[in-house]
Parts: C-alpha cells; structure tokens; sequence
C-alpha cells in the first residue's frame, strides 16, 4: 500500500506561511469577457508609508518579460474612499508608487485587463470570445514588491456569465450573487491557476481509478466542437496512467488540463504545477486531422507539472514575477519535454507509432536543413529564449528560433538510446526520469531547482558515462547537420521520397500550404506567400526571398498543388520551373532550375539492429477493461 497524502500536513504549513498576513482580496468580474474587457477588484493590506505595488513582468513557462503591461488600464486606488495618487516607475513600467496615509491598513484598487491582442503570442495573446474566456490572474493583479510570490497570500473570486460553467485547479468554497468564492492560495500558486470559463463547457474525469483526481475541461466556441470521440478520450485517460507509470510519482493534489477549443484566441499551451492552458483550433476535436496535429500538446503540458514546474533550472526558479530569467538549462526544461511529451502521446494511444515515427521525421529533417546553426549554437538559442519566442518566420532558417524544443527532443532521445545501449537495454530514460522528476515520491506542487550538474550526476547513476561532455558538444556543436545519432541509435536512417507521411499529409490538408521546403527550399502560405528561404537552396540562389508572393507557376495561377504538380513535372527534365513573384508591388519572372521531384522525410528501418524506436513508444501501463475506462 502507498501512503497517497503526505501532502495534507505540508500543504496545511505552507499554507499557514501564506497566511501570516491577511490575503488580499481579488474578485474578476467576466461577464464583459465577450466585448474584450475583464474588471478586477483587489483589497490590497497595507501599512502607512512609501509602497509600490507590481504588475507581473516575468511570467514563469514563457521564459521572458511577457506580463501584458500596456493592456493594464482603469488603474484607481483608493484608501479609505479617497483617491490615492499613484506614479508609475521611471524605469520599471512594471511598478506603481503610492505613498500610504497614516492609518491606512489596506487599499482598494480597481483596474481593468483590456482582452484586445490578436490571437498570436501566449497568455498575452487573444483569451476571449462571444461564448468563453480564459482567466489569466496574473493580467489582473497589483502585490507589494518585497516579498516572494509563495509568501503573499490571496482570496480570489469571479463572477461569470449567468450560463457559463468553468474549470480551474482552485478549490471552490462557497458562491454568493453570482461570485464564486475560491480558497486562499499564495500568489505563486493563484498564478499558476488559471481559470477556464464558457457557455459551451465539458468536463470529463480521466483514469478514474488514479488518484489524485484528473480532469479534462474543455470550452468551445460551439456546441458541435464538444463532441471529443470517446477512443480520444480514452486515450487521454491512459495519458494519466502512462505520466504516472513514467514519473513514479505526482507533484499535484488534482490537476485540469483546460482546453479552448476556438479559432479566436492565441493557440498556445502553457503549463502549471496543476494544470495547463491548452488553446487550439476550434475543431480539434472533431477533425481527425487537427486531433493528430494536437496530439502531443497535452502530453507536453502535462510532463511540465514534473518537469519545469516541480523540477526547474535555477535560472528559472526566481520566486517572484521581476526578477529577470535566465534560460541556459531550457533544452532541459522544454527539450526533454518535448521528447518526453511526443513518447508520451505514442504510449497513450494518442498517435500510432508510425505517425510518432512521421512527426520525428518531419521534425528532424526540418533541424537538418537549418543552416543558422553554423552561426549560432543550441546553447545560444536557449540563452536568448527570452527574445525568440516573438521573433518573425521571414529567415527564420537562418536567425534559428527556440530550437532547443525540436532539437533538445533529438538530443534526449539520443540520451535515451545512449542509456539502453550502454546497459544492454535494461535501463532507459524512464529509469532517469523516475528518479529525477520523482524525487521525493508523491509531493503537493513546489519548486525543486536544479542545475547542470544535478543533470549529469542523475544520469551517472543510471549509466556511468561522460555525460557533461555528450551535452556540451551537442550545445556548442556548428555542424551543419542535425545531431540524428538518437534516430540511428534507435534503428532508423532519415530518407526522402516522393510521398508525404501521414503528418505531413495532415500538415498540408490541415493548412492548405504547400511543402516545398526539402525541394524548392522555400515556406510557403496558402495563398503563395514565401513565408522564408532556405540559405544556400535554389530559391535562395534565384533571388527569391521572405514576403514575395509567388502569383503563377509556369504561366498559370498560384496553387499548392499546382506548384508540386511543377515540381514532379521539372523530374528528370532540362526544363526549368518559371514563376512570377510578386515584391512590394513589383513583378518578377525567375526561373528555378530544379529537378529533384518532390521529398518528403521518413523514417527507415536500418535492419539488422535493434528497433529502440518501437521499443521506447510501447505502453508501460495495462488500460483496464473496456466499460472500467
Ligand atoms: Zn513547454
């Protein structure tokens, strides 16, 4: 038997350390969500004297400055019924300076989170519809700079909409007027619970039979898109069990993965201790397409809870929302979490192990044929996260972006396969992942930091090896390829041919663009704009580049399939392929000569060795009986 809450007795002691002050008070009133608007109410406790209240700048999980400070508007504090002049920062356009009159033991501050951003970027992007909205508290609160996060206690509380339901990891205690009250929480944890509200709201339980409970709540711009299939939902369920079986432990007391489902907000996923915040397009559920494309953000967001919520880089575990992060160790916290996520989604059912198989293929004939990494290393990309996450798709081949996601994921299954040839296969990134994401078996959500050095000794003591060195050439590496060694270790040789994979297929139906990147070398939209250029392909050698719009092919107008009807024609022939581009408002005509035909990646075989690929997608729990699920 296993003891389940050790956590009552801790959570009672941090709690009680939260509590030492009196809370302040935050009400959210919603129910102007769908015209873009969000009203906040705090009771802020004070003592007489110079004060400055913050508004969150660094928010954990987007790793930079990203607090949506010029949409803070309606600011009015008041103290005692009378206005209280405030100054904003010189510098900190963060900070608020008040000056607190004698006798004053708390203020009443209102202000308003203006919900107006296009659908582009994280939590500071679009949140809003007619029919739903997304709670992001850290886009309604003020605190008092000086003390951690974790030690500032707040009493939240939202009025929805008349007819809209809502999930959240807060624990509900009482509802008066419409105002549903939640418990106290620290700052730390209110921000880590964001709270998902909508007219057309489901929520379902995962894995029953786990406990601490799981939830899936998912809110849609309409009815129709609540209509998850039930092999889905299952497949969700066994997600639970697999996390459980991977991590050998649970760092929450309940967790919600709550899921948009609406083409009107940001499409994002940001992860908590106890749950994460899953935007996608509004038919995810409902197309097959869409769902295989979705597959791996909720097992990515839910490995967060372990990894990069519970076990987090020092340089990111700074306790409050100004202090700057630093994101040297993000190949750790989002690398390994992508691979973890994407092996993950594949154990639960969630994709076949041939569509795991075509996504790894995709993702890594993309990094090999990438060739900013001859300027700027891995290690670079995740120092400067803070400062890629906004940057634009035009030469994004060669300024390379958050890479350590998509590459940081081929470096840890080259660890993973690393780890099962130099133990003959007895042991495997799961052993990793049990002690260094388990540590301390079953806790309530906190943060245990880590540095590069806890990395390597951790998996020294699954399998002795010179593991600081195998990370640092990979990070400082300018090779012109991809490191694939993960691939060939497990059995496979990336190859083209002239079909696409079943991701990819996906890929293209899903968004109506054209691949033309492993031919042509150029990215392009549906509607023939060339999003980049591949350096040194032959598009870049004809001239072409970022945000011309390719208006005909060979004499005819612009299509996708028009274009790889182009390019299969050009096989094996002299003749080049002709297309006129149009440049701010200038025609040109180019000629490309390439003949090639079309390449798609895949993953092959390599016969005769072990197929460490299909063994690290088997299921490590039993579903139960169907009926039980
Ligand atoms: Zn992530």
């Amino acid at each position: 038997m296993k003891l389940y809450f050790l956590p009552a007795l801790l959570l009672a002691a941090i709690a009680a350390s939260a509590q030492t002050q009196p809370p302040i008070h935050v009400t959210v009133d919603v129910t102007d969500a769908p015209r873009k608007i969000l009203h906040a109410a705090l009771t802020i406790p004070v003592q007489a004297g110079p004060l400055t209240l913050l508004y969150p700048e660094w928010i954990p999980g987007e790793h930079g400055p990203t607090g949506p400070v010029t949409d803070l508007a309606g600011i009015v504090i008041r103290a005692n019924g009378s206005d209280l002049a405030w100054r904003r920062g010189d510098v900190n356009m963060f900070a608020f300076h008040v000056n607190v009159p004698d006798g004053v033991s708390s203020l009443d501050v209102k202000l308003d989170f203006l919900a107006t951003a296009p659908a582009t970027g994280f939590t500071a992007g679009a949140s809003t519809s007619a029919n739903l909205a997304i709670v992001s508290w850290n886009e309604l609160v003020l605190y008092p700079a000086g003390r951690p996060a974790a030690d500032i206690a707040v009493q939240p509380a939202v009025k929805l909409p008349a007819d809209w339901q809502y999930g959240t990891a807060l624990t509900k205690t009482g509802e008066s007027g419409g105002t549903i009250q939640f418990e106290p929480v620290s700052l730390e944890q209110l921000i880590d619970s964001p709270l998902l509200a909508g007219k057309y709201f489901k929520e379902f339980t995962l894995a029953p039979e786990v406990t601490p409970k799981n939830y899936l709540d998912l809110a849609a711009d309409g009815p129709e898109d609540l209509r998850i299939k039930s092999d889905t939902l299952d497949a969700y369920s066994n997600l639970v069990r697999e996390a459980g079986a991977l991590y050998q432990s649970r760092h929450y007391t309940s967790y919600h993965f709550l899921v948009t489902l609406s083409d009107q907000v940001a499409h994002f996923g940001l992860e908590h201790h106890q749950s994460s915040d899953d935007r996608v397009a509004e038919k995810t559920f409902v197309d097959d397409n869409l769902t295989l494309l979705t597959a791996d953000l909720l097992p990515h967001e839910f490995t967060h809870s372990w990894n990069g919520k519970y076990r987090r880089p020092v340089g990111l575990a700074t306790g409050n929302y100004e202090d700057p992060m630093k994101g040297n160790l993000l190949w750790v916290y989002e690398g390994l979490t992508q691979y973890l996520g994407d092996v993950l989604a594949a154990r639960s059912g969630l994709e076949t192990p041939d569509e795991f198989r075509s996504a790894l293929a995709a993702s890594a004939a993309t990094l090999d044929y990438r060739p900013g990494r001859t300027w700027r290393d891995l290690q670079d990309t995740a120092v400067a996260a803070q400062i890629l996450y906004d940057t634009s798709q035009q030469w994004d081949n060669w300024r390379r972006s958050v890479d350590y996601y998509q590459e940081g994921e081929l470096i840890w299954l080259e660890a993973d396969t690393m780890i099962r040839k130099l133990t003959k296969d007895k042991k495997s990134i799961n052993d990793f992942c049990a002690r260094f994401e388990g540590l301390g078996g079953n806790t309530p959500p906190k943060v245990v930091p880590y540095n590069f050095d806890d990395v390597v000794s951790a998996l020294n003591a699954i399998a002795p090896y010179d593991w600081a060195g195998f990370f640092s050439e990979r990070l400082t590496s300018k090779a012109p390829h991809a490191p694939l060694g993960g691939i060939e270790n497990g059995g496979y040789r990336i190859v083209y041919t002239d079909q696409p994979s079943k991701f990819i297929q996906a890929r293209e139906t899903a968004t109506g663009d054209a691949d033309a990147w492993w031919t042509l070398g150029i990215d392009i939209t549906s509607d023939g704009h060339i999003d980049d250029v591949l350096v040194g392909s032959v598009s870049d050698k004809a001239g072409l580049g970022p945000g011309m719009q390719i208006v005909a092919v060979n004499g005819r107008q612009y299509t996708a399939s028009l274009l790889s009807d182009a390019i299969t024609a050009a096989k094996d022939t002299k003749d080049p392929i002709e297309l006129i581009l149009v440049n701010t408002g200038y025609y040109k005509v180019v000629k490309i000569d390439y003949h090639d035909g079309m390449r798609f990646p895949h993953l092959e075989r390599i016969q005769g060795t072990p197929d460490r690929l299909d063994d690290i997608v088997k299921p490590m729990t039993q579903p139960p009986p169907k009926g039980k699920n």
